[in-house]
């Protein structure tokens, strides 16, 4: 009754994709997770509402009050509330100030996303070997299959812009670009040979294939309400994709509800056997068994499993010999903003929206090491006209002339910088404090390095510099000083390297120490790139999950 021959731990994008894969190989797969169900479309309840129809017209100043945390991720409104964590339900204890942004119900963030999704280069593998801070156990040609695989089923859109800093990808037709768009493009790749502009790709059927279709998925409507749910499937969830696929194989048991307190680790046996877990109603722990285990429960929460999970072999956590368990934990630094605006194309107006933007591939310290600081950003800016601009400082019948002509165009920009890992970023267990089932609160010590001080500053000139070229005027620079953690990008903690005295997991992301157990999720990356990171989480599952049917299947694992 409780054994399975894999268990996943957490139903979000890795977890989803690792039950997709472990499935369709003819494994019977028990999928844990901590939140309620989340059925595709039966479970979208404000998918379809509009703005008049809620409450507070989508506004949450006082739920935001009691939620500061998640209050300030820029998805979290009266639509969306459903889908994050409360805040004071799941406590944590921030040495440094962090930002955890959560999902907890079946299929995690995934409903929540932005659907960014860029291959990381060949550079972002080799780059941190040669800049002396890690060392990736695999190479971006040996990623390369698995990210067709994953892209083929996802969906993702974009153009081959045959940029070595960007990979193509197995994609379907790109969003446009607005007229604005593509001449401040045009502009800033005149400006300079190593800046390049591309549209965004992103996680969206602008022209389904048949394995869209087959999974039950349409084309994308471009309203951009996305993180409500979609009815049409238009984007990439576990909810709509690699969940009710899995499902279809007949080998997936999804049990909601069930928190992972930790692995099961038998000392007689000299192996992992299970995980304990906490009903979240009853708070009654019960064991499963299985004979591999993938850890996906993201990466924060993948740590903290691993650090509970204690035993006379392990006595710090599972397979923490070296004491890394926890560290060299990065994320992406999002701290600089651009703005601006555009004179001219007042004739042009677009409607409708869109789910992504352009975007500007890394040009710093590609190929070797050029400025003082480490490693680089990738650059997204946007061009919109408001009705909202003209609006803003009348009342009355001034308000309502305001808001029946639109106003100039206005150009955001953004970065998404590389942060390196150090081995003071950390995760541990508060000794005393736990949450309501039990567990140990999860202490968070992450903070920004002179580096990344270095890496904002380059952005602010060399972004002004862009838009200067694209001809954009005002232009305002600002420096959010946002805690690390809003990027909801965090990696590391387990990481993956050939050796085991500096790393968690070998290269197909067992622990060196306990083969049987995988992590696939953020917490096993090496180091951050500058790409969106949940593309590359899709791929290295898949390939792992692939590695662990054959390792079964030869009864070494
Ligand atoms: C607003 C927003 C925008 C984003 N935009 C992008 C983007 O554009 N591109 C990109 O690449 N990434 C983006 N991300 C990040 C992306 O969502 C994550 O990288 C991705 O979801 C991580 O997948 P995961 O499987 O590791 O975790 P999740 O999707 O978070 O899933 C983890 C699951 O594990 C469950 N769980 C946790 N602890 C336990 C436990 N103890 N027992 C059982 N279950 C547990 C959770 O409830 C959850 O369902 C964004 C995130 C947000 C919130
Ligand atoms: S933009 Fe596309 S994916 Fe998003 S809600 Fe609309 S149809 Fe769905």
């Amino acid at each position: 009754m409780n054994n399975f021959d894999a268990i996943v731990v957490g139903s979000g994008i890795s977890g989803g994709w690792a039950a997709k894969e472990l499935c369709e190989k003819g494994l019977k797969t028990l999928m844990l997770e901590r939140g309620r169900m989340v059925e595709h479309l039966k479970d979208y309840p404000t998918a379809t509402m509009n703005p008049w129809d809620f409450k507070h017209r989508g506004h949450m100043d006082k739920v935001a009050r009691e939620n500061p945390v998640v209050a300030r991720c820029y998805a979290y409104n009266e639509a969306t509330d459903h889908f994050f964590v409360k805040d004071k339900e799941h406590p944590y204890v921030q040495d440094k100030p962090f930002d955890w942004i959560r999902g907890y119900q079946v299929g995690g963030k995934s409903l929540l996303w932005a659907r960014q999704t860029q291959r990381w280069s060949a550079y972002d593998f080799e780059g941190p070997a040669r800049d002396g801070f890690g060392e990736w156990p695999f190479t971006y040609n040996e990623l390369a299959p698995w990210y067709s695989h994953v892209e083929r089923f996802a969906g993702i859109s974009g153009n081959r812009d045959g940029l070595d800093t960007l990979p193509d990808c197995e994609s379907l037709p790109a969003w446009d670009m607005n007229c604005t768009e593509k001449t401040m493009a045009d502009k800033i790749m005149a400006a300079r040979s190593d800046w390049h502009v591309v549209q965004g790709r992103c996680a969206h059927l602008t022209k389904p294939s048949p394995i869209h279709i087959q999974q039950g998925r349409s084309q994308c409507q471009a309203r951009s309400l996305c993180e409500r749910g979609c009815p049409f499937g238009g984007y990439f969830s576990s909810n709509s994709s690699t969940i009710p696929w899995a499902m279809k194989t007949g080998n997936l048991t999804i049990q909601p509800n069930s928190v992972v307190q930790s692995v099961i680790y038998d000392d007689k046996k000299g192996k992992v056997t299970g995980v304990r877990v906490v009903d979240a109603d009853t708070k009654k722990i019960t064991e499963y068994y299985a004979r591999v285990i993938f850890l996906n429960a993201a990466c924060l929460n993948t740590n903290l499993i691993a650090l509970n999970s204690t035993s006379a072999r392990f006595p710090n956590g599972l397979g923490n010999d070296n004491g890394l368990l926890g560290k060299y934990v990065a994320f992406h630094n999002y701290r600089g903003n651009l703005y601006g605006s555009l004179e001219g194309f007042e004739d042009k107006y677009y409607f409708g929206r869109r789910p992504t933007q352009p975007m500007m591939p890394n040009f710093r310290n590609v190929k070797k090491q050029e400025t003082d600081f480490q490693r680089g950003y990738m650059t997204f800016f946007g061009t919109a006209r408001s009705a909202m601009n003209n609006a803003q400082n009348g009342i009355g019948a001034a308000y309502k002339d305001g808001l029946s002509e639109v106003g100039p165009w206005q150009v955001a920009m953004m970065m998404q910088g590389e942060t390196v890992p150090q081995e003071s970023n950390r995760l541990y267990l508060h000794k005393e404090l736990k949450d309501e089932w039990g567990i140990p609160q999860l202490v968070t010590d992450i903070g920004y390095t002179e580096n990344d001080e270095r890496l904002l500053k380059d952005f602010l000139t060399q972004g002004a510099e862009m838009l200067e070229k694209a001809g954009v005027k005002n232009i305002q620079s600002v420096d959010t000083k946002q805690a690390p953690g809003l990027d909801i990008h965090e990696m590391g903690g387990i990481r993956m390297g050939n050796d085991p005295k500096n790393s968690l997991l070998n290269k197909w992301n067992q622990f060196h120490h306990a083969p049987n157990v995988f992590v696939t999720d953020g917490a096993c990356m090496v180091s951050t790139s500058t790409q969106n990171p949940s593309l590359s989480f899709m791929a290295i599952t898949a390939r792992a999950a692939d590695h662990a049917v054959s390792e079964l299947k030869k009864g070494k694992i």
